[in-house]
């Protein structure tokens, strides 16, 4: 079969280009699908980027990215998670997909498995699809704070295993590993030698109430052989645009990860790598008033939903989403007798009566749930949520 006929679109972009349609039809629409911080890229990196045209830095770089920003992203790496690496052991793509499939498509054979903990970004199945593989869909309790055990990886592992996925902060459930967890994965996987781990770290500064950030190259020093540990500009920096990914791992995975990328994307753009440069070396004091301004909002959501009836959640310790239970509303009645009888559903409904555009748990492998993005502003937050609850009261 074609290779683009195993995959769905990503259903996170698809939510959101549905609601944009909508207000562009004149709908009044709150979008909380996308998940991309709202805030607008600092000024120091806007004026690098500036300054990099001006400077006529207009042409094709190095196709896995510059001396200059693999220098950055080492001091990144050294700095904020004890990890050493080379610029040959380093990667820069356009975006973090880019990583993930540049690093599944150099390695999977056909049928080789991927396995993924569920709930999980969407893209993690679809990538490992288009690269050939074979993505294994590891269930996680709610109970648990919807994290991989030793014990469940150990089951999901088989001869035909190539790569664990592990996201921490996690997308869609804001759920973290600390140190003891990675330190107990790491135990399973090291008699296990035929496994590589991708670490997305992509949520690594939006982390809550103090807690830790931990990644498992950092926790495991005798595995990084066998771990990519991968990360970007998009959340950190609010760069989604700018399409900058990258990460670090063995040297023959990143040669091997550049050869895809030179027969395909080619260079991520010179520009946006001038841009995440400066935005590395350069301050980072906005961080701590991003994330009291997320803090602060996941609350407010995370209250308001509880309060609604048939709703239940829990806070999410990183990243923007609250990961919301709709079972309450599940067999109820919407308006015009429609009957919810999936959280796809309840998100189709909510957004026909309401104006609330949300991604259904299904979507990241789990249900039934709802993933909301606090990643917007205060008043439209206040405002879904006052349309939430006025939905979830007039189901019958
Ligand atoms: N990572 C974001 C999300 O989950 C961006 C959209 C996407 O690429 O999936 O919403």
């Amino acid at each position: 079969m074609q290779r683009s006929r195993r995959v769905s679109p990503s259903p996170t972009i698809l939510a959101t280009q549905r609601a944009r349609d909508l207000q562009a039809a004149g709908r009044d629409v709150i979008s909380l699908a996308a998940g991309e911080p709202d805030f607008d890229t600092p000024d120091h990196i806007k004026a690098a980027a500036i300054e990099a045209v001006r400077r006529g830095e207009t042409k094709y770089t190095a196709v896995d990215g510059t001396p200059e920003l693999k220098e950055a992203i080492a001091g990144k790496f050294a700095r904020d998670n004890g990890l050493s690496f080379s610029p040959a052991q380093i990667s820069v793509a356009p975006g973090g997909k880019a990583i993930i499939f540049n690093a599944l498509s150099a390695t999977l054979n056909p049928g080789d498995e991927v396995i993924i903990p569920a709930p999980h970004w969407p893209s993690y199945p679809g990538i490992a699809l288009l690269a050939g593989g074979k993505p294994v869909i590891v269930e996680t309790e709610a109970a648990n704070g919807f994290l991989l055990t030793p014990e469940l990886l150990d089951k999901a592992i088989t001869p035909k295993t190539r790569w664990l996925i592990l996201n921490s902060p996690s997308n869609p459930t804001g759920a973290m590993y600390g140190a003891e967890d990675l330190k107990a994965i790491a135990d399973a996987l090291r008699p296990r030698p035929h496994v590589m781990t991708l670490s997305d770290d992509i949520y690594e500064k939006l982390v809550y109430d103090g807690g830790r950030f931990a990644t498992i190259a950092g926790e495991a020093p005798d595995l990084t052989k066998r771990v990519l540990t991968m990360n970007g500009a998009s959340k950190s920096f609010a760069m989604t645009g700018w399409r900058i990914g990258f990460a670090g791992g063995p040297e023959w995975l990143i040669a091997a990860m550049a050869d895809v990328m030179s027969q395909t994307t080619g260079n991520p753009s010179s520009i946006s790598q001038a841009a995440a440069t400066a935005a590395l070396n350069g301050g980072q004091g906005f961080l701590g008033g991003w994330r009291a301004t997320f803090s602060r909002r996941r609350d407010l959501v995370v209250s308001a939903l509880n309060s609604a009836p048939g709703l239940s959640c829990e806070a999410p310790q990183g990243a923007f989403y609250v990961f919301a239970s709709c079972r309450g509303a599940i067999g109820a009645r919407a308006p015009a007798d429609r009957v919810i009888s999936s959280d796809a559903d309840f998100v189709d409904a909510l957004l026909e009566a309401q104006g609330v555009a949300l991604v259904p748990g299904s979507a990241f492998g789990a249900s039934p749930y709802f993933r909301l993005s606090f990643a917007a502003a205060d008043d439209a937050l206040e405002e879904a949520c006052r349309r939430i609850r006025r939905f979830c009261e007039s189901l019958t």
